[in-house]
């Protein structure tokens, strides 16, 4: 028998606001002590009152509109409890009955439309670290403003299941609404998988793998689960309804906890926190914040630049928005380059947020386009571009000062062509290329570039030697 996998995805965006979602502490702990990012309300002191950050809610309408969602104009916060030390407040604020953004979908390179079921705003818990006979707490992280994303279960494959997650992180990095550190958690992905046989009208019994966080361990998770539940089911038995543990170094899932563990959270209205009430003209000027995404991206330059370079690209915003800022004609060139010659750089990271000017990168395409700089000076000259030393001369007076500008002049050329074949020490290759020796033409353009200090195109000089010499 077939049997058909479905998956749906929650993600955890880590939103990047100065502060934290409900006090006034610094929200960016990277690099700080544990317990550094912490105030009384986090701390959930007696008589500590939380009080809603407005940036929070401005992002979070932003990310609603990157994933094509509807949002609310009015939601409000719950209480998800639950006893555990992450947490000293004793409970989550979360948005459980009227979240702030609706439904929506995210639409895949393939084409392939993924629906959000709806996403909410929340706090995040903090981070325990545990010992042999004890354990250690970093409140640090507590309410960190979150929106999780939740998905219908529209994903079928386990690459479609690395692609959304792929995209989702690109149109939240675009929306700037995170920092989109992956390695740091800014994402996390849990992930629902059940099998059913082709043609039933029921999903089967779901598993739940959490706190992915690369799209390689994604893929790898529901590849592995829907490989398990198979083998379950063609052996007849049944799937268990449970939480399952992810180890990459295995590349397996592992029973965690099963239904009748779940817990009750007792769900009630926060009663310390008022409704959201948005205006219709908040909304939009927020939405209008939105730059272009990676879909306006694809439409825009489908055709000019080859899909697989134009989706390297589009990991990395800066690179997009500057190719849009270049002459249409030399988005294929500059693309090029961005992809083989600045990625591959070993401090590329640094030069993503220094990117050369469009003034500059359009002279250094129409220096190429024009065969005033051969593939490899061209690839010079844009590195020297990231060099502090010679930033802001122009790409024009760096390839000059650099001696790297082709000398075309077929006048000139000539010159250089006769003062080469007028030296005894070419004589012998002369007699040699005229008695039917091809290869030694190589030396003669060789010996020509020499006497022009590599200035020479060497294709029309080699056109000239065999004028000269047929
Ligand atoms: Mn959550």
């Amino acid at each position: 028998m077939k049997y058909i996998p479905t998956i749906g995805i929650e993600c955890h965006v880590q939103l990047c606001t100065k502060t934290k979602l409900f006090s006034e502490v610094d929200n960016d702990a990277r690099g700080k002590e544990p317990n550094a990012c912490v105030s009384p309300v986090d701390y959930a002191l007696p008589g500590m009152l939380p009080r809603l950050n407005g940036e929070a809610i401005k992002l979070a309408i932003r990310a609603g509109r990157a994933m094509n969602c509807k949002i609310n104009a009015s939601s409000r916060f719950d209480r998800k409890h639950y006893f555990y030390p992450d947490s000293p407040k004793g409970y989550q604020i979360t948005q459980f009955y009227q979240p702030i953004i609706g439904a929506g979908y995210v639409e895949l390179p393939s084409g392939t439309k993924i629906r959000i079921e709806h996403a909410h705003l929340e706090g995040d818990a903090g981070k325990l670290t545990h010992f042999d006979t004890y354990s250690l707490v970093d409140l640090n992280r507590v309410d960190t403003p979150l929106i999780e994303i939740v998905s219908m279960p529209d994903i079928h494959s386990a690459k479609d299941a690395h692609d959304y997650c792929k995209e989702l992180w690109r149109l939240m990095c675009y929306a700037r609404v995170t920092y989109g550190d992956l390695y740091n958690g800014n994402m996390r992905f849990d992930i629902n998988t059940s099998l059913a046989p082709e043609g039933a009208d029921k999903l089967g019994t779901r598993t739940e793998v959490k706190n992915l966080n690369s799209f390689r361990s994604v893929e790898r998770a529901v590849e592995y689960e829907i490989a398990r539940q198979t083998k379950i089911l063609e052996s007849g038995e049944k799937v268990v309804q449970e939480t399952r543990g992810w180890n990459d170094a295995t590349g397996k899932t592992t029973g965690q906890r099963s239904k009748e563990e779940a817990k009750d959270y007792r769900y009630m209205p926060e009663p310390d926190l008022p409704p959201i009430n948005l205006s219709d003209v908040f909304i939009e000027t927020e939405s209008a914040k939105l730059p272009l995404m990676p879909k306006d991206y694809r439409e825009k330059f489908k055709g000019k630049i080859a899909d697989d370079i134009l989706e390297i690209l589009l990991d990395y915003p800066s690179l997009m928005k500057k190719l849009d800022e270049v002459e249409s004609k030399f988005a294929k060139i500059i693309s090029n380059l961005f992809a083989s010659v600045l990625l591959s750089e070993e401090k590329s990271a640094e030069y993503l947020n220094d990117l050369p000017t469009a003034k500059d990168l359009n002279e250094l395409a129409e220096m190429n386009e024009k065969k005033e700089l051969s593939s490899t000076a061209t690839k010079e000259v844009f590195l020297r571009l990231f060099d502090p030393q010679m930033k802001g001369r122009g790409a024009k007076n760096i390839a000059k000062e650099l001696g790297l500008i082709q000398e075309n002049d077929l006048g000139a050329l000539e010159a250089i062509v006769d003062v080469v074949l007028a030296k005894p020490e070419t004589k012998k290759a002369q007699e040699d290329f005229k008695a039917g020796q091809e290869k030694v033409i190589g030396f003669l353009v060789g010996q020509v570039m020499k006497e022009s200090h590599g200035k020479a195109n060497p294709s029309a000089v080699q056109e000239i030697l065999r004028k000269k010499l047929s």
